[in-house]
């Protein structure tokens, strides 16, 4: 089609939220398609949570949260220190003995309900925010972000009532108080995981969400706070590392679950060691997605594209590495190459965007790191040509062919749009090929037979496997890894477990 204006008649490159509107490459072009800002409300400023109420930091310290589309600040949000963690955890304290742990199960759950159908009814709202706020396109966090936060909510607020007959002839008890510190790359969707397993349980909770992306999680203090939740049940508090650190290293609490970096879970790791903290660490992973020759292509093609390029890589399961059986290797390599061309890059509130915003400058700076790492490696480079904004951080759709086991694009996790692709020939060679990493989070197989399909998920070391499917979740099922990818699992019961003693 050779059509050079938009259904709007808005020629293209047209502006949209600040982020120039892109080209679709086949010469097709689209109009833009911009999430609606005018139902959002955002303050300005955002104070700590504490004890049911947004209070002033201690520290006297503010930070700002910026948009990473248009690297143009949000607002500006509260940076607690040592003596605000204390003052939450404290709050948290004196909720749980004297309120939560005392009150009954159908009680606890009446208001976990009530927080789900809030989230629900606000919806929107919650996936213009964590777009603007992560980078992430509006597709994604609409139709996976929230609906899946509202689920986990609805799931653990039926347990709530039922913890005998989830662990039956046994008297499961709560813990006391949860620290939990979460990363940004599903920032409203982990503080779902987080809270909702642990307050189910009987637990309170101070949660501290990533520095690039605290905003979902302080409009959930609102419903929380909305909901009539009792004051102190849960605690938000704001910041980078250290606000993190301080959390671990408080004497008052009884629990630590971290979402995050292998790097920073060895030192959570460590810093535990020796205290009766019980924790779980959910950390990095570099899955593997194999095709093998008898599986359905298109559909398998498809399935790659959604484990890597989907929330931009930003996703610790993603399947980025990929593993194709020789006889069909020159055709998959054709058709991932078609559709990456494909693939819309920009303006994440664009409802045509594919691939949004890199969360951070950072962050793309690591993405741009590893491409060059693997170029140096002699692996050979094939990027989209599609344009990307001038402004804001953004990274084309990437995947590397000629790629050797011990490359370090293979081996470490990138956390971005690059896709590591390698070749096998027999069922045993790629399932070795397939293990040989330090992480253990996920995998998927794409294949036509069912025996297949079972001698490969018994062998993969891989906490989820997913097979002729990728990235799919629900609450009822539970999460995590081997190895370097973590221990301890969330979601369906096992993440209940996490949260009592049994
Ligand atoms: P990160 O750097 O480890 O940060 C995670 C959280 O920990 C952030 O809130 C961070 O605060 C905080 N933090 C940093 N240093 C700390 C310290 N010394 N003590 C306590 N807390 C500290 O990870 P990220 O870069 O945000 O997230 C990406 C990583 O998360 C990837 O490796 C990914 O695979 C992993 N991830 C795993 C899962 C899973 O379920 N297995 C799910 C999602 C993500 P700041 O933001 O202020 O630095
Ligand atoms: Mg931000």
């Amino acid at each position: 089609m050779a059509e050079t204006k938009t259904k709007k008649g808005k020629k293209s490159g047209a502006k949209s939220n600040g982020v120039p509107k892109l080209k679709f490459n086949t010469g097709w072009e689209y109009a833009p398609a911009p999430e609606s800002k005018t139902h959002i409300k955002l303050n300005d400023r955002y104070e700590l949570f504490i004890n049911g109420k947004f209070v002033k930091p201690l520290s006297g310290k503010y930070f700002e949260t910026i948009n990473p589309a248009t690297e143009e600040k949000i607002a500006e949000v509260a940076e607690a220190n040592v003596a605000d963690v204390d003052k939450a955890v404290k709050a948290a304290r004196n909720a749980y003995e004297k309120v939560w742990k005392k009150i009954p199960g159908s009680e606890r759950a009446k208001y976990i309900f009530r927080i789900s159908r809030m989230i629900q009814e606000r919806a929107r709202e919650f996936a213009v925010i964590e777009s603007m706020d992560g980078g992430k396109a509006i597709r994604e966090s609409r139709d996976v972000d929230v609906p899946l936060a509202a689920n986990h909510f609805f799931y653990y607020a039926g347990w709530a009532d039922k913890l005998e007959y989830a662990f039956p002839g046994r008297v499961p008890r709560s813990l006391g108080v949860a620290g939990q510190i979460i990363p940004w790359n599903f920032p409203l969707l982990m503080a779902a995981w987080k809270i909702a397993p642990a307050i189910a349980t009987g637990n309170t909770v101070v949660l501290k969400p990533a520095e690039t992306t605290p905003l979902t999680a302080l409009k959930l203090a609102e419903i929380i706070q909305e909901s009539g939740l009792p004051d102190g049940v849960v605690n938000i508090v704001t910041g980078f590392g250290q606000t993190g650190a301080d959390i671990v290293n408080h004497a008052d609490i009884d629990k630590i679950a971290f979402t995050g970096s292998t790097e920073v879970g060895k030192i959570i790791q460590k810093a535990v060691a020796g205290t009766n903290k019980k924790i779980t660490l959910e950390l990095g992973g570099k899955a593997a997605n194999i095709i093998f020759e008898d599986a359905p292509l298109d559909q398998a093609v498809e399935g790659v594209i959604n484990g890597i390029y989907f929330n931009q890589g930003h996703v610790c399961c993603a399947g980025s590495r990929l593993f194709v059986q020789e006889s069909v290797y020159n055709i998959v390599l054709r058709k991932l190459k078609d559709r990456i061309e494909t693939l819309i890059v920009g303006d994440p509130l664009d409802k045509n965007t594919d691939i949004g915003a890199i969360n951070s400058k950072t962050q793309l700076e690591t993405i741009n790191k590893y491409i060059n790492i693997g170029k140096k490696e002699g692996a050979e480079m094939y990027q989209s040509s599609c344009p990307i904004p001038g402004r804001g951080f953004f990274c084309r759709p990437t995947l590397f062919t000629n790629v050797a086991q011990s490359n370090r694009i293979a081996q470490e996790e990138i956390f971005g749009p690059v896709l590591a692709i390698q070749t096998f020939r027999t069922d045993e060679e790629v399932i070795e090929k397939a293990n040989n990493t330090p992480y253990g989070l996920s995998a998927g197989v794409w294949t036509d037979k069912g025996s297949k399909i079972f001698n490969l998920t018994t062998k993969m070391r891989a906490g989820v496997v997913w097979a002729n499917t990728y990235n799919k979740f629900d609450p009822s099922s539970p999460f995590g890894g081997y190895k370097e990818s973590g221990y301890g699992r969330e979601g369906g019961l096992h993440g209940l477990s996490a949260y009592l003693k049994i």
